[in-house]
């Protein structure tokens, strides 16, 4: 006879809620069975390390969905290491995770539907999943040194009941009974949904997902074979050395959805003390259009031990970086994740530090080795880069060297901070000289241009219309300050003030003259060829600066 026992208070709260939601993403219940299968896997195969006998005759490790249309059941079955009676009761009947205590302490305080529903998302529910979709569950289990089986059976209505059975094989069946008012896209009899769903959620665990797959030859005839769905290989556990660029560069086009190849791949394994980590990051060669609207996801996907848990995931990754795209797999996530919980998670700062780090100094290598290709990158993806250490000017000292500037001096590689400093001029001073303008003809015919030319200074040419707000907020590169060269008080030659003073009739009567047209009139000694300029009144901001600003306020 079977024994009916009781739920443990709080696995009924969560059973009852799970049963009477109209929770939408019903789906994960197969990512959650299928990686309960594989945890039980790799514990078989752990105990086999030692002694290769436990496995008796039963050695391929895998996992078998069965779809039985007779009985409107969805089958999941493992030879993994299989449940003793007292721990399916331990298992199935209560909750130990704390991540699931902490879940139900949140939906105490959760106040409408909504809320609840969120939270279901966020935490994933492991097993009870299997109620989303299925009005009955059927475990029949066992474990690897057990002569009999376990049933387990239950509707998720408050008891369920379980007793001895014969079970010939080593493992865990579980039998889903579906509900009878599934969606019509919640169709889990279907050969091609459940394959789908496999492909995206457990496409890299690494035994094979294996199904009865029917296929229509000709009108009448059929072919059934049995079809491993999930390609098991995740491409980021391989030897770096074991893949060619084209597998890279495949993998991404695939995931990411991008047609172009990206611009380089970083992949690399952390084994640090804190939190072990495997990464594989992107850095697009085309910055997507959607890029600056909000239709753009920016984060790396986050996988643990090969289960995707969480698409587009930003914590993992600094906001300049935002273009970058990946994937971030640790076994220190849980399938469980929340976004509250990776907002407090201090391992997932760690990561994070790690991935910035590596981006940072990959660029920094093809500014230093592949300039040309640099120049590229940078006209695609200056702007994003500007604009984030524009909003994080803290981070200055982190970005300012992948700074790359027309000028001047320079040619089609443009310039760096660092090398405009190398080549300052003695008498410069301690200035960066930079101007601002909507072309570098507009600045080359700039009167200022003149004297700065004639001295050999280079200047910056701030075309970008972010350039100069950026300059301005940085202030300073390692102590040489930027300066406009059309803010009034750059003085190049310093026995000037005689000069000023002889003339200062004609100025006057300029400036009469010229009356609410400015503000003032000055002598300058920057101009060579031409007579006169504009320049702005205020130092802090240039005449392009103002006009950007004029056009924000209306
Ligand atoms: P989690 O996987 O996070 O521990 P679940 O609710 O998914 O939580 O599963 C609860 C427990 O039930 C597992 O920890 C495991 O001990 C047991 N279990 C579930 N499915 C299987 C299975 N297929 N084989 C063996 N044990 C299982
Ligand atoms: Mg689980």
């Amino acid at each position: 006879m079977p024994e009916v026992k009781e739920f443990q208070a709080e696995t009924k709260q969560l059973l009852n809620l799970i049963i009477n939601s109209i929770y939408t993403h019903k789906d994960i219940f197969l990512r959650e069975l299928i990686s309960n299968a594989s945890d039980a896997l790799d514990k078989i195969r752990f105990l086999s390390l030692k002694d290769p006998s436990v496995l008796q005759n039963d050695t391929d490790l895998q996992i078998r969905i069965d779809i039985d249309k007779d009985n409107n059941s969805l089958i999941v079955e493992d030879n993994g290491i299989g449940m003793s009676y007292e721990e399916v009761i331990e298992n199935l009947g209560t909750i130990a995770k704390s991540g699931t205590k902490n879940f139900l302490q949140q939906l105490k305080l959760a106040q409408s539907e909504n809320t609840i529903i969120n939270l279901i998302g966020q935490f994933g529910v492991g097993f009870y999943s299997a109620f989303m979709v299925a009005k009955k569950v059927i475990v029949e289990t066992k474990k690897w040194d057990q002569d009999k089986g376990v049933k387990w059976e239950s509707d998720g209505i408050g008891t369920y009941s379980i007793e001895e059975c014969e079970k010939v094989n080593r493992g865990t069946k579980i039998t889903l009974i579906l509900k009878d008012d599934l969606d019509e896209d919640e169709n889990y009899l279907d050969q091609y949904k459940i394959q789908e769903l496999v492909k995206k959620h457990s496409n890299y665990i690494k035994y094979p997902i294996k199904m009865k797959w029917e296929e229509e030859l000709e009108a009448g005839k059929r072919k059934v074979t049995d079809k491993t769905l999930n390609s098991m290989v995740p491409l980021w556990n391989k030897n770096k050395e074991e893949i060619s660029q084209n597998e890279y560069n495949e993998f991404y086009k695939e995931h990411f959805y991008d047609w172009n190849d990206p611009f380089d791949v970083i992949h690399f394994k952390a084994e640090g003390t804190t939190v072990e980590f495997t990464a594989l990051l992107y850095i697009p060669s085309k910055l997507p259009f959607t890029f600056f609207s909000k239709d753009y996801k920016r984060g790396l996907n986050l996988y643990s031990k090969n289960v995707f848990i969480m698409e587009n995931c930003e914590e993992v990754l600094p906001d300049y970086l935002g273009f970058v795209k990946g994937l971030v797999d640790s076994p220190d996530f849980s399938l469980n994740i929340s976004r509250e919980i990776l907002q407090k998670n201090k391992q997932l700062k760690v990561i994070r530090k790690n991935i910035e780090r590596k981006i940072l100094d990959t660029l920094k290598s093809k500014l230093e080795n592949e300039r040309e290709k640099y120049v590229e990158f940078w006209s695609e993806f200056g702007k994003v880069i500007k604009a984030g250490l524009y909003q994080n000017i803290q981070e200055k000292e982190k970005v300012q060297d992948l700074l790359l500037f027309v000028s001047s001096t320079s040619d089609k590689t443009m310039v760096t901070l660092k090398e405009y400093i190398s080549k300052m001029k003695e008498d410069q001073g301690n200035y960066i000289y930079y101007a601002v303008g909507e072309s570098k003809d507009i600045i080359e015919n700039l009167p200022q241009m003149e004297s700065f030319k004639e001295k050999g200074y280079e200047v910056l040419y701030l075309i970008d219309e972010i350039d100069e707000f950026l300059i301005k907020l940085m202030h300073d590169f390692e102590g040489k300050e930027f300066k406009s060269i059309s803010s009034s008080n750059v003085k190049i030659d310093e026995n000037f003030k005689e000069k000023e003073e002889e003339n200062k009739d004609l100025l006057q009567k300029i400036k009469e003259y010229l009356k609410n047209k400015v503000k003032d009139v000055r002598l300058t000694d920057k101009l060579k060829e031409s007579p006169a300029c504009i320049v702005s009144a205020n130092e802090a901001i240039s005449l392009s600066m103002e006009k950007t600003l004029k056009n924000l306020e209306q």
